[in-house]
């Protein structure tokens, strides 16, 4: 095709995109819910060829249902909107970032979510982890440490239309006692040990995960689950990577 056939196509195409409105944000809508599809088939097969490191081969349908409905694109700055649905982290600045999805999936799978569960989260980052959630269970409180994104993160929830998530400025190691007890708790910045608040503010029978270990190194992503009696059990899940829980006690 020559140069010139080729202009007149891309203009009359550039002319159908605009003679019918809306048809070009419905595309890209398309496009990434697309994308969205081939990212939970990612998450499913990197669960397969974990299971026996995790001992969940597969993740629940609402699960995989949740991470197929949040538009994970509007979740990272722009110029990385292309690289949304890829399976890797991405920066959301201010030195942080939004985690992979499978991860993500992995851990609200690990918490077991319920409809009437009240779920807290340390580490809003982005929102995405809380929107995942907020899809599943009843309320989810989340604690982010760093102003700028505590504020972004909660204008976008409100923009999306979640309406069952509250983000507070504070430090995580401190929980949130004022809305506890949860049944589920989610930490998603390494934290060098369990912060024993953490552990009070979980109901009897709720399951927190975390990510323990040493700083900008491989941490170990340990499921605590707290028996009826109160008592703990710990199980090591996988070795993360995940940024480091500042502030602390
Ligand atoms: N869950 C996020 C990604 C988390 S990145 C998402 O879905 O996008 C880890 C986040 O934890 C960062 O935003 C970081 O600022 C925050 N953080 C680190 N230490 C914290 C602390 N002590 N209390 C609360 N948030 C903390």
């Amino acid at each position: 095709m020559d140069a010139e056939r080729r202009a007149v196509l891309a203009y009359l195409g550039a002319g159908i995109v605009t003679l019918i409105p809306g048809s070009g944000a419905m595309a890209a809508e398309d496009r990434h819910l697309q994308l969205r599809m081939q990212m939970v088939a990612e998450i499913a097969e990197m669960a397969r060829r974990t299971g026996t490191q995790t001992g969940r081969a597969a993740f629940s349908d609402a699960v995989m249902e949740a991470m197929r409905k949040v538009p994970r694109h509007l979740f990272v700055p722009a110029s990385d909107i292309d690289s949304a649905y890829r399976n890797h982290p991405l920066p959301i600045g201010s030195g942080q970032t939004i985690s992979q999805p499978y991860i993500v999936a992995l851990t609200t799978d690990l918490v077991e979510p319920r409809k009437h569960h009240r779920v807290l989260e340390i580490g809003t980052g982005s929102g995405y982890q809380a929107a995942v959630l907020a899809e599943l269970v009843e309320q989810v409180y989340s604690v982010e440490i760093v102003a700028s994104l505590a504020r972004e993160a909660s204008e976008r929830l409100r923009r999306l239309g979640y309406r069952n998530i509250e983000v507070r400025l504070s430090d995580g190691h401190v929980g949130w006692a004022q809305a506890a007890p949860f049944d589920a708790i989610v930490v998603t910045a390494a934290a060098t040990h369990v912060p024993p608040a953490l552990v009070e503010q979980l109901k009897p029978g709720g399951r927190m995960v975390i990510p323990v270990g040493p700083q900008h190194r491989t941490q170990e992503f340990t499921l605590v689950e707290k028996r009826a009696d109160g008592t703990i059990d710990k199980r090591v899940v996988l070795p993360v990577r995940f940024v480091p829980m500042t502030g602390g006690a």
